[in-house]
């Protein structure tokens, strides 16, 4: 089991390129795979799994799934599949957390929904690795990930990659990659809690502009 970030990066240096491992990489949208895509590229034989069952409106979703689809296609030449909408998975799995906020422990559900179908995917398909984009924003606790990931790695017996990508200015060259592509980046996390909760932060901004 992988500790930290740097015996991470001793341990991709270690990795025979010429018979790359193929890992199967969750991702939420493209902006936070395209670093991650340039990091791990050298070391793996990738394939996107896009499991979102949080993201709502389904619109959302599905703009979501175009752009990394374009993305991972056209600058990488690495495939994306992805499982069927569900966001009834995500409703029970959070239930009676809804209001809790963001870094709280709806989101630790909502990493181990999505980490668990990326699990059971990699199994299914043969994978030898499975890991996940998510740890790239700041907005997510890199520390649960990594225990949901290998939680999960002893149920299903199947390799976690550790998972630490904002590490080295990992969500700054992010946004870079995402301003270069031109690629749409929201403005919320994914469900439409995190959606009402950006929303009451630009209306509460916007009544104390008005007041001052
Ligand atoms: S804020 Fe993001 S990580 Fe947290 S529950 Fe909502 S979609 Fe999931």
């Amino acid at each position: 089991m992988i500790k930290d970030y740097k015996e991470f990066k001793n341990y991709l240096e270690k990795i025979d390129i010429n018979n790359k491992p193929k890992l199967l990489l969750h991702a939420c949208c493209g902006p936070c795979s395209s670093y991650c895509l340039e990091l791990l590229k050298k070391y793996f034989d990738i394939t996107i799994f896009y499991s979102n069952d949080n993201i709502s409106p389904k619109e959302e979703y599905q703009k979501r799934l175009d752009v990394i689809s374009n993305f991972a296609k056209k600058y990488h030449d690495i495939k994306v599949i992805y499982d069927e909408y569900n966001n009834d998975d995500y409703n029970n799995k959070i239930k009676n957390h809804e209001h809790d906020g963001e870094k709280s422990i709806r989101c630790y559900l909502c990493y181990e929904l999505r980490l668990e179908k990326t699990c059971v995917k990699a199994k299914e398909l043969g994978f030898d690795f499975f890991t996940t984009t998510l740890s790239i924003s700041p907005y997510k606790i890199s520390k649960w990930i990594n225990e949901i990931g290998y939680n999960l790695q002893k149920i299903y017996n199947v390799n976690y990659l550790y998972s630490d990508f904002k590490k080295e200015d990992g969500y700054k060259k992010s946004i870079e990659l995402s301003c270069k592509y031109n690629m749409y980046r929201q403005d919320y996390c994914g469900c439409k809690y995190s959606k009402e909760e950006r929303d009451k932060i630009k209306n509460d901004r916007i009544k104390e502009e008005n007041n001052n």
